[in-house]
């Protein structure tokens, strides 16, 4: 989302979009800064662009940026300039002064408030026909493994007209697939109700109110922090089924005493009860989570509960992360050090175990009809990609449909068998878009 903003901000400043360095006269490399590896493949991707194109400025933008801003100046020779992200209207100044050579730091701090109204996007970078839309910035969790509350600053919920307005925008505009985000959706408007300055909403309330969008889409919630799970939103699921019942629930883990020092609230028979809750109010529901192993302290007896947590819960979806350790968190300074070695062995056990879940619970879809949003061809084969309401863009398997259907047309298809993580499918019929 932040790309798409920087993009339409320099377009509307004059600039013109190239698909590729070789047209450039900026490139602006984006970056993720939350947990090593992440640091590693941002700096990675800017060195590797300044090497293909080493007559082009580059200017290093995002997360790592808004992290590290001297340090990247001062030890990348490659990047012509460093722009955070608490403020991106300050593009145009950062791209002129990588431009003219001046390798400029602009990343003030993250400030409090979200003051400005949406910023129009005109490129999405996503498949045609979805979208993601931010409705929070920041967090105000504080689990003590984790960075992003360094980098984004504390939670500031989004004003419900302003993400009223950019969804009907967005499905007038042809959107059929709204991804909403932000740190953890769970918390949208708890700053509301804090200051006291502005309306009460929750998410369950957002929810309803994008309900009254006219329109054929569907809406999906990623992301909800599990320890205050908002109960009103299967309520919303239930009456709109336009809102997927898809969720998206990072537990990091199942051991009481582990999930304290991480400074969540849960417990195995917590996350459990939850699980069963949602099921039982919405039996079609999509699960999914993520599991973080070898955080320090982290014994046999708690991944054993870990492990049996994942064989009772049997989750639709599972991203496994391994501890990172990271500096300016209070887990850097904790004692009981898991290796690294041990850590990669525990993930790989989980993914391992994972695969037959996951393909279990794929099979109940096996002869239903789904509504596929296409996202692109099978190269050489007659063969198009696509995602269900129940597969979120990047991190979930696909829908393999037989036959040529053009990006971003609506395809309702039967659901003939599982492969792997992906179903393969029959197309019914074209709801939108161009088929044969
Ligand atoms: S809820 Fe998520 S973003 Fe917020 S501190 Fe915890 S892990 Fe980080």
């Amino acid at each position: 989302v932040d790309g798409e903003e920087i993009s339409a901000r320099l377009e509307d400043m004059g600039h013109e979009y190239v698909p590729t360095g070789d047209e450039a006269e900026l490139i602006i490399v984006n970056t993720c800064g939350f947990i090593e590896s992440a640091k590693k493949e941002s700096i990675d991707a800017a060195l590797s662009i300044k090497a293909l194109w080493p007559d082009k400025k580059v200017l290093l933008a995002g997360c790592l940026a808004q992290r590290y801003p001297e340090e990247i100046l001062a030890e990348m020779a490659e990047v012509d300039g460093v722009f955070g992200n608490a403020d991106l209207s300050l593009i145009g100044e950062a791209a002129s002064k990588a431009i003219a050579g001046q390798r400029a730091v602009i990343a003030p701090p993250q400030t409090s408030v979200i003051s400005e109204p949406y910023y129009s996007r005109t490129r999405l970078f996503e498949f045609p026909g979805s979208a993601h839309v931010k409705i929070t910035e920041g967090c105000d969790n504080r689990c003590t493994y984790c960075a992003i509350p360094l980098i984004r600053g504390g939670l500031r919920s989004r004003d419900p007209e302003d993400i009223f307005r950019e969804c009907k925008d967005l499905v007038a505009k042809g959107t059929y697939e709204i991804n909403l985000i932000g740190q953890d959706l769970g918390s949208y408007g708890v700053d509301f109700k804090a200051s006291g300055t502005r309306p009460a909403i929750d998410l369950p309330g957002l929810l309803k109110k994008l309900s009254s969008i006219e329109g054929d889409f569907r809406i999906r919630v990623l992301y909800i922090h599990p320890d205050h799970f908002p109960w009103g939103i299967l309520e919303a699921m239930a009456e709109d089924g336009r809102l997927a019942p898809y969720f998206d629930l990072p537990f990091q883990h199942a051991s009481e005493r582990l999930l304290k020092a991480m400074n969540r609230r849960g417990s195995s028979e917590r996350y459990l009860e939850l699980i069963a809750r949602i099921r039982s109010a919405l039996p079609e529901s999509m699960i999914r989570s993520t599991f973080l192993v070898g955080f320090p302290g982290e014994n046999e007896e708690d991944f054993e509960i870990l492990k049996d947590f994942q064989r009772r819960v049997k989750l639709d979806w599972l991203g496994v992360f391994a501890y990172s350790r990271e500096e300016g968190t209070p887990a850097y300074s904790f004692k009981d050090r898991v290796t690294k070695k041990l850590a990669a062995a525990r993930k790989k056990e989980i993914e391992d175990a994972q695969g037959a879940i996951t393909d279990e619970r794929l099979r109940r879809f096996i002869g239903s009809s789904i509504r596929v949003l296409v996202e692109e061809k099978v190269e050489g084969e007659t063969l198009s990609l696509g995602r269900g309401w129940m597969q979120a863009p990047d991190v979930d398997g696909s829908t393999v449909l037989d036959g040529d259907f053009a990006p971003g047309a609506l395809v309702n298809a039967r659901i003939l068998a599982v492969h792997g993580v992906d179903f393969e499918a029959e197309p019914e019929d074209t709801a939108r878009g161009e088929g044969s």
